[in-house]
């Protein structure tokens, strides 16, 4: 049987270009934090995982499989894990851990840890997966346990990229390149069932519906940025440096010469993406760099945000579950 996979885009690949844009050319956390090199992992991670659901997509699952995606659930206040992918078949529960990168790779035991040899020579360190795949497997087999399903639960670390090229391993290490998976599944499925359908699918539910969310938002809160260091206003499309107003409809770029189009909602989106939950009045006219309230009151109503309190006290609040998008 073949089925239909959807995964969540992360949210940190639209809200980290705007953090890396708002931040001082000067700043002093810049390397320290690496926004431009963790925005690339995010991206490649997140481009492997989705190659993996296509080629699930392609290939025969054993019936009544179920794959779910970016699975986030938590043993207890503060200790939640996370999974690429799940794999609910009648034969077996199956954890899959991407990995998206090329080079050699040494999966290296003392201590334990990942070391790569990347295609133009650079070596980069990186956390163990075998590690980050057993801890995975025990947390969800205590969570399910908890549940009252007990049952054993298969790992596999997934090589998303053709160009990588194990080195080193741990011998018997679950370690697949993706264009072997299909046979690894095969194997699987010919073990005895040890779930009916029903099973299956009421498993399903019981994690859907105990899914984490994961709060990253605001963004200076994740980074512990102070929100006053950022830069205001609306920024060049072209050189992210702010734009001096021009009239109420243009907005002007000393650095590019160039005049734009007066983007608000872009400016109150980086608001509640970066700083906080709520706005008000006057951290819009602030934050914007406005002249008045009525420009500020303007500014937000374009935006259809949820309204609470009133007169000076309103604040304004982004609506649950609208996501963030980048607007041009
Ligand atoms: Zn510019």
């Amino acid at each position: 049987m073949s089925i239909k996979i959807t995964r969540e885009k992360p949210i940190l690949i639209d809200a980290l270009p705007r953090l890396i844009a708002r931040l001082p050319e000067n700043y002093p956390r810049k390397d320290e934090l690496g926004l431009t090199q963790q925005l690339y992992n995010i991206e490649a991670g997140f481009s492997g995982e989705t190659k993996v659901d296509r080629y699930l997509e392609l290939i025969e699952l054993p019936e009544s499989s179920i794959v779910l995606t970016n699975v986030q659930l938590s043993l207890a206040p503060g200790h939640s894990f996370q999974i690429d992918t799940l794999i609910l078949a009648k034969q077996f529960i199956l954890i899959l851990e991407i990995k998206n990168i090329t080079g050699e790779l040494y999966f290296e035991t003392d201590p334990h840890q990942l070391r790569q040899i990347k295609l133009n020579g650079d070596e980069a360190i990186m956390e163990c997966p075998i590690t980050q795949l057993l801890a995975a497997i025990e947390s969800l087999k205590v969570w399910l346990a908890k549940k009252g399903f007990n049952y054993e639960i298969f790992g596999q670390i997934v090589l998303a990229n053709r160009k990588a090229a194990v080195k080193v391993a741990p011998s018997n290490a679950p370690i697949l390149h993706l264009k072997r998976l299909s046979i690894y599944l095969r194997e699987q499925a010919e073990k005895s069932p040890i779930f009916t359908t029903v099973e299956l699918s009421r498993m399903k539910e019981l994690i859907v519906r105990n899914q984490s969310n994961y709060q990253t938002y605001p963004l200076c809160d994740y980074f512990k940025i102070n929100p006053n260091i950022l830069k205001r206003g609306q920024l060049c499309s072209r050189c992210n440096n702010s734009m001096d107003y021009q009239s109420h409809k243009q907005r002007y770029c000393r650095h590019c010469n160039m005049s734009e189009p007066n983007n608000y909602r872009q400016s109150i989106q980086d608001w509640f993406m970066l700083i906080s939950p709520s706005l008000s009045n006057r951290q819009c006219k602030y934050f914007l760099q406005l002249k008045n309230r009525d420009d500020a009151y303007y500014a937000i109503k374009s935006m259809q945000l949820n309204k609470v309190g009133k007169s000076v006290a309103t604040k304004y609040y982004w609506p649950k579950g609208r996501p963030f998008k980048i607007i041009k």
